[in-house]
């Protein structure tokens, strides 16, 4: 039974009971002298920039107005702070009309509780972070997995309803607590089982075992040995680029096959693919070029004496060119390490100048399920396809979202184009994301909208909404899709 100071809040399915004075289990929702309040102050989007100028950050705390006019094609509402639609046949909490260059836009938001959600974090490095489907743990906790790696970046899979819901109370909650902190952009410190301590922040550089990964290395080995050729032609006979999956060996390469370099008699362990290109030359590490070793002549065989000959000048280096080492062979065709010489430090510096700086990113990934989709309209697949249509546009905090092809309407969103703090959680466990649907209002009408409950956007403005300046990277949401945003030339 409620006592007589509770109300009831009933934006998610945890339906707190919150006291005069006190705030729910989210921290979202309060309780003001008997009113329902949320807390979070509701983000508009202002087109401050036009399009190509620098990024303005956002106007963290700013709550209050500048004392401009509100022009409303200029002001985008995102879901951020709007709250939620929950027991889901209720329309959604703000659908705002807009007249955009003489079309009037309507923009549908809310915020989605998020049961089946997750993030994809892409993780610049070379360095082995663990075996692909290993899991990743979070405070102990299993949080995720690690999926196919990509060209010079390893990639993590973490969260998804299985870990928020499948597992014991603490690893939902944990689960829940890494996915609302890194896309919020906070430091989260994942484990990876037989693997590497990373420390993954969205937009800053990786930490791997304590170690910051400042690049990202510029190509696997085979196509290093194919970049740099030229430049290495004549100033060295052998070049090895060492790369725990394609490792590259000039002279067999076909890039040097081209220059006419010549054999060298170089005997490189691991799995021959196809000329001057090595698979498998040792075990995966964080060490050189993302392989176990810390002396790269380790991945060499003998010479062949009647190829090699004393004096040969060799370059091993890395993928980013953090590694190198320069040798000559003696007269029994073994190398001997010696300083490398000026001619060949400008090509392992050029290397490194051409690796790009190592970075986390993080995309969080969701699907709009038929509840969320019944706060739009009464028929929820008729959104489905008229997002596949392109009529609608879907963005979250006013970013720009990719939708998966097939059903539903399941997207992805980088979180570091979103407004900061745009996450939040419901203790389900679930993250609340915020997601809006921007269309035109003839559309709106056509796929069965809650057309009754449109109001202007000036009627929900007011003081307390949180100003923020729209990501210059991101396009203008209500722009029309086939015109080019405002100031673009
Ligand atoms: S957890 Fe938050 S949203 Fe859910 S009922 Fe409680 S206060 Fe409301």
């Amino acid at each position: 039974m409620a006592e007589a100071d509770t109300i009831r809040c009933d934006a998610c399915p945890v339906l707190c009971h919150i006291k005069e004075g006190r705030t729910g289990a989210c921290d979202r929702y309060a309780n003001h002298a008997g009113q329902l309040v949320r807390l979070d102050p509701h983000v508009v989007l202002k087109r401050a920039v036009s399009h190509g100028e620098r990024v303005v950050p956002f106007l963290e705390g700013s709550r209050e107005w500048d004392g401009t006019l509100v022009h409303t094609p200029e002001t985008f509402v995102t879901a951020i702070g709007a709250g939620t639609t929950y027991p889901d046949y209720k329309p959604a909490p703000f659908i705002i009309s807009s007249d955009v260059d003489g079309a009037d836009m309507v923009t549908v938001v809310t915020e989605g509780i998020f049961s089946y959600c997750g993030v994809k974090v892409k993780i610049d490095t070379d360095r082995f972070l663990g075996p692909e489907r290993n899991l990743v743990r979070a405070q102990g906790e299993p949080v995720g997995h690690v999926t196919t790696s990509e060209y010079g970046s390893q990639m993590l899979s973490l969260g998804g309803v299985h870990h928020l819901t499948g597992g014991g109370k603490r690893e939902g909650r944990v689960t829940c607590e890494t996915l609302l902190d890194l896309c919020n952009g906070k430091a989260v410190e994942l484990v990876i089982e037989g693997g590497a301590s990373v420390v993954a922040q969205a937009g800053k550089a990786p930490i791997v075992n304590g170690a910051l990964e400042e690049r990202m290395r510029v190509g696997c080995g085979s196509a290093t040995i194919g970049m740099f050729a030229k430049q290495w032609f004549g100033k060295v006979d052998e070049v090895v680029v060492v790369d725990d999956h394609i490792t590259g060996v000039l002279s067999e390469h076909q890039a040097g096959k081209l220059l006419g370099i010549p054999a060298t008699g170089i005997k490189v362990k691991g799995r021959r693919s196809t000329p001057g290109r090595y698979f498998q030359v040792a075990d995966p590490g964080t060490a050189w070029g993302g392989t176990n070793i810390t002396d790269p002549l380790l991945i060499l065989g003998a010479w062949n004496p009647k190829i090699a000959r004393a004096g040969l000048r060799l370059l091993m280096v890395s993928t980013t060119g953090e590694h190198y080492a320069y040798y000559e062979l003696d007269e029994s065709l073994h190398p001997v390490e010696k300083d490398l010489p000026a001619s060949l430090a400008k090509s392992v510096e050029r290397v490194a100048e051409n690796c790009e700086p190592a970075l986390v990113s993080v995309l969080f990934m969701a699907g709009a399920g038929g509840s969320l989709r019944a706060g739009v309209t009464e028929n929820p697949v008729r959104l489905t396809r008229s997002v596949r249509a392109a009529l609608t546009r879907v963005t979250c905090g006013g970013a720009p979202v990719y939708v998966w092809p097939g059903g539903g309407i399941t997207f992805m969103v980088d979180v570091t184009r979103m407004p900061e703090n745009a996450f939040g959680y419901v203790p389900t466990p679930a993250l609340v994301a915020p997601i809006e649907f921007t269309l035109k209002g003839s559309d709106y009408a056509a796929l069965g909208g809650h057309v009754e409950f449109i109001r202007p956007l000036d009627s929900i403005l007011n003081d307390d909404n949180r100003r923020a300046a729209l990501n210059a990277e991101n396009p203008w949401p209500l722009a029309p899709a086939s015109l080019p945003p405002k100031g673009a030339k």
